[in-house]
């Protein structure tokens, strides 16, 4: 079964005739089932929790992070959410997922999702230290920090992100390899450190074309020599295209397919109500 398990309806708006683009891309890619991640950002109940986390001073970095979060964020809330996605489900294959940004305040976000039906939950590293490492805006970041100290964030935020419990899924493994700033050191430990983390939390991994067709790395995510630990560790996986835009929906999927059967790779995940089963790939 072909699957696609992230993508965002943000730069549209709740409204059936736009989001039935990101079924006709589906049918014309032979997807049998898509489900839908927004961002926490999304959001209202979220808001509070990134104005507690990011970097928001008058720093290079803050100065951009503020005006980030006042574009096109919080617009609807969760029963909005959940009201436009019971009306798609009564006629599409689709499941209710959300991906959650690493927040520190792993309680709030669990009082935030506990009386809501999500299918799965994603959980994202999308800051490091408060930084939103994947904005291009703010990308001469990078230059202020060695690549020694990136990777050890990234695995800590991991390891946070799966010692919550909360998370079935980690997005886009590794995509600090965004930009193509590449290590020249051997990653191995953290790699193993990621791997044994999701394990011990019993979370799968996305394998996502995002990072293959929207940033300069172009590569899937993630990158084989994770890939290869994932697969020792027998860590399960999703895959995805984090369309943004409704003919992204299921971009490179056929690709992604190719790609973790070179791993080893049979089965994918499908989810319904935070229950998974295993399903053949493709
Ligand atoms: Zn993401
Ligand atoms: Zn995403």
């Amino acid at each position: 079964m072909k699957i696609d398990y992230h993508m965002h309806f943000e730069y549209g708006s709740y409204d059936e005739d736009w989001v039935q683009g990101f079924f006709d891309a589906a049918a014309k890619r032979g997807i049998g089932e898509i489900g839908i991640t927004e961002h926490s950002h999304t959001f209202p109940e979220f808001q509070a929790l990134y104005y507690e986390d990011l970097v928001l001073d008058d720093s290079f970095v803050g100065s951009f992070q503020q005006k980030w979060l006042k574009k096109n964020k919080f617009k609807h809330t969760l029963d909005d959410y959940f009201a436009f996605m019971e009306k798609l489900k009564a006629k599409h294959a689709i499941k209710t997922g959300i991906e959650v940004c690493n927040f520190q305040d792993q309680d709030k976000v669990r009082d935030i999702l506990k009386g809501y039906d999500f299918d799965y939950i994603i959980g994202s590293v999308h800051f490091l230290r408060g930084w939103a490492y994947d904005s291009s805006e703010i990308k001469d970041e990078w230059n202020r920090h060695s690549l020694e100290e990136i990777y050890a964030w990234y695995a800590e935020e991991v390891e946070k992100l799966a010692a919550s419990g909360l998370y079935d899924v980690l997005g886009h493994p590794f995509n600090i390899r965004l930009f193509k700033y590449l290590p020249d050191f051997d990653v191995t430990p953290i790699l193993e450190r990621v791997a044994k983390a999701l394990k011990k939390a019993d979370m799968a991994i996305d394998v996502n074309t995002g990072t293959r067709y929207r940033y300069p790395i172009a590569e899937i995510s993630p990158y084989p020599d994770f890939m290869r630990v994932a697969a020792k560790y027998d860590l399960p996986i999703i895959t995805s295209s984090d369309a943004h835009q409704p003919e992204d929906c299921g971009n490179y999927n056929e690709e992604a397919v190719d790609y973790v059967r070179g791993f080893g790779y049979t089965e994918l995940l499908r989810f319904s109500h935070r229950e998974r089963e295993r399903v053949p790939l493709g």
